[in-house]
């Protein structure tokens, strides 16, 4: 059985090993961290992601531990509603859902999938050396592991792919977001809607995602690198976003200081290439995404489900991941670049921009909703 070494247990690598897992690769994940760690913040899988999982046999355990969005509301920062889409209706038109999940669900129903025997932690990269049928992965830990085919799945900061591509930092888009989940009983944006509120260099997003849990994030315009200021995140949060919303700092309030996660958002223009001989990146080290779209995950997914296809229908694994490379390479590209311009809309703090770029959200609800269909439609 050939055997395929994957250097990363987030969602793109987790996804890829149980790809290849079920076309008959043996796979070992290799994860710098101690554990799966629980990653407190959630995440929005639209219908490309769910289809995928679902053909991975693993969107069953998914999708029960999450929570289905039906409606879309863009709001003020004050809360009005500028326009409500119905995903519930786009769901059942495409075959299948969008769904809210924490993150910690998500890896752990992957990890299972994949076999936790097949994840190793505590297990750093720090190279590979290629060959001809193959490529080894060299370890901080002093192990060497080969195998017939090495993928990059390490994330937006990859060592694979900076010795793949050469080192070039992300780069950074203008602002910060702060995640938290809450434990909120009575919920102001109930299960099946999700919410985002737009205002001047900030925007704000609350999402239910099962279990009485809302996840929420906040963006900012501020200088890269910034860390919690003395009275930490949560104090700082409640600080900017007073007078906004209020259903918005009743959720960080539910939410302990410590768990609220606080990064720089970044990607990095897309490129061409992604594969030298045996060795392939995947996920965010190959295509790293803003989240604006909430197509990161998702297309990561993608990319696992067509790594593993690509392989199975090529007569060599060179040609396999060539072919992998050259079919992933527009849909990524476009994402990250639409992604992109979309947070730059988000993040104006002009006020004029702000009061036309609110109105022509309104105008366009219906147009916003085919375009959506564009991008979720897609079934690889
Ligand atoms: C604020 C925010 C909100 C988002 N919201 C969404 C959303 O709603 N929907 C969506 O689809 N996407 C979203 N995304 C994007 C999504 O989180 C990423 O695209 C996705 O997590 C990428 O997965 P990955 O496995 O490629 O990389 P990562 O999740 O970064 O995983 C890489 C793994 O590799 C490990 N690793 C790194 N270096 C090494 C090494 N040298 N050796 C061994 N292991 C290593 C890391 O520890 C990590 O576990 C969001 C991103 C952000 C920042």
């Amino acid at each position: 059985m050939p055997r395929a070494v994957i250097v990363g247990a987030g969602i793109g690598g987790l996804t890829a090993a149980l790809a290849l897992k079920r076309e008959g690769w043996d796979v070992s994940v290799f994860e710098r961290a101690s554990e799966l760690r629980e990653v407190g913040a959630g995440i929005t899988l639209w219908t490309n992601a769910v289809k995928v999982l679902r053909k991975l046999g693993v969107g069953g355990a998914i999708e029960a531990a999450a929570a289905p969005i039906r409606t879309s509301e863009l709001r003020s920062w004050r809360g009005k509603v500028l326009v409500r889409t119905d995903f519930g209706a786009l769901g059942d038109k495409l075959g299948a859902p969008t769904i809210g999940v924490h993150r910690a669900d998500l890896q752990a129903a992957l990890a299972d999938a994949v076999g936790r025997e097949n994840v190793q932690f505590g297990m750093t990269c720090v190279g590979y050396t290629p060959d001809d049928k193959g490529a080894s992965a060299l370890f901080a830990e002093g192990d060497v592991v080969r195998g017939q085919i090495l993928v990059g799945a390490d994330g937006i900061r990859s060592l694979v792919r900076n010795q793949l591509l050469g080192p070039e930092p992300p780069r950074y888009a203008g602002y910060t977001a702060w995640r938290g989940v809450g434990l909120i009983e009575r919920p102001e944006v109930p299960v099946g809607v999700t919410v985002l509120a737009m205002g001047r260099g900030s925007q704000i997003g609350m999402l239910p995602i099962g279990g009485g849990r809302t996840y929420w994030f906040a963006t900012a315009n501020v200088p890269p690198g910034g860390a919690a200021g003395p009275d930490g995140h949560k104090a700082e949060l409640l600080k900017r976003f007073a007078d906004w919303w209020p259903a918005f700092p009743a959720a960080v309030e539910a939410t302990p200081d410590a768990a609220i996660l606080r990064n720089d958002i970044c990607d990095r223009p897309p490129v061409r290439k992604w594969v030298a001989g045996r060795v392939a990146l995947l996920g965010d080290a190959a295509h790293p995404t803003t989240p604006n779209l909430g197509q990161g995950a998702c297309q990561a997914i993608e990319s696992a489900h067509v790594l593993a296809q690509s392989l199975k229908r090529a007569d060599t694994a060179d040609a396999g991941l060539l072919a992998y490379e050259q079919s992933r390479f527009d849909r990524t590209a476009q994402i990250t670049n639409e992604s992109w311009q979309l947070g730059k809309v988000f993040a104006y703090e002009n006020p004029l921009k702000c009061w036309f770029r609110d109105r022509m959200f309104g105008l366009l609800g219906g147009l916003s909703v085919r375009h959506t269909e564009k991008i979720v439609g897609v079934e690889v």
